[in-house]
């Protein structure tokens, strides 16, 4: 029986024999601590009646230990020269898929439907390549997946601006795009060491779990996260001046915004950092009136 592949000596021997070199630009920093991997399964709450999306496979250090747990893993893998690899590493496990392609471009829906039928519940686990974290996050979220949760690797910084409160520097649109779908909380920072190559940056685990219904109900999604795009843009300025320099035609609808914040009973000389989701929403659906 094979060592698990999470180990320094099992992953040196795999790159060896496949004569392997890591692409910086693919984010490639795989995992050699067993230990890590077996804590971020059990975040996951990974069952045999569980269905895992993972996102880069690597050489399949996590992918070995959630095929153990789970009832069936489908990897998304963007690098080719990955694939013969995982065809040997992941030979023992017959409930593994991986398939060839950029997670981004990938019909997640579709993949969830024909491979997931037979499973009670489906959670995304990865250790993301870090150059995409948001995009990729951000592309599960809103295609409004039948997810359970996503429990990832990524960004110390990255997840505690997911995670962020209001009136904290980290508290910005991210964190409210996040919480708009999920209940986040970082589970685990994880030192460099447990990684080859070693990231630049620190590391952490995040868990989001999946709200059944979004924090806040608004009348539009997408203006709703307009309005708190425009009111980040520049942190400095009051909510006021964000709002009329980045609202479509905001200069000409000055008064119709002021309006809209004494309706909601916000101070438009606050920051946006200040407001709470449910005020954004307050705040967003007065405006609407003037912008849809
Ligand atoms: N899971 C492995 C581990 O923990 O050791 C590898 C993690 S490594 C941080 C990120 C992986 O994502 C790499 O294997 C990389 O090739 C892959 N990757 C990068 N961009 C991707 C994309 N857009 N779609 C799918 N996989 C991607």
């Amino acid at each position: 029986m094979n060592k698990d592949i999470a180990t320094p000596i099992r992953t040196r021997e795999i790159l060896e024999k496949y004569g392997f070199s890591f692409k910086k630009s693919l984010g490639q920093n795989f995992l050699i601590d067993t230990n890590i991997l077996d804590r971020i399964v059990d975040h996951a709450e990974v069952t045999k009646k569980t269905g895992v999306i993972e996102v880069g496979p690597g050489i399949g250090a996590l992918t070995e230990q959630l095929a153990k747990r789970a009832k069936k893993v489908v990897a998304f893998e963007i690098d080719q020269r990955l694939l013969p690899i995982l065809k040997d590493t992941l030979s023992p496990y017959d409930n593994v898929t991986v398939l060839h392609q950029d997670v981004l471009k990938a019909d997640i829906q579709t993949v969830m439907a024909e491979q997931f039928q037979d499973c009670d519940e489906v959670m995304v686990v990865a250790n993301l390549p870090y150059y995409v974290t948001t995009p990729i996050i951000m592309k599960l979220l809103e295609e409004n997946l039948p997810l359970k949760g996503i429990v990832v690797m990524l960004q110390k910084e990255v997840a505690d601006r997911m995670a962020a409160k209001p009136s904290s520097k980290e508290y910005g649109s991210l964190s409210i795009a996040v919480q708009f779908y999920t209940d986040p909380k970082t589970v685990m920072t994880v030192p460099k060491t447990v990684f080859i190559p070693q990231p630049n940056v620190d590391s952490a685990v995040i868990r989001l779990l999946l709200r059944s219904n979004p924090a806040v109900t608004v009348r539009n999604d997408v203006f709703f996260f307009q309005v708190v795009k425009a009111s980040f843009a520049q942190r400095r300025k009051t909510l006021l001046n964000n709002l009329v320099n980045n609202l479509p035609n905001g200069k000409e609808k000055k008064s119709l915004i002021e309006k809209a914040l004494q309706d909601s009973e916000i101070d438009g000389k606050r920051r946006g950092e200040s407001l709470s989701i449910e005020e954004f929403a307050v705040l967003s659906d007065h405006l609407s009136k003037a912008f849809l």
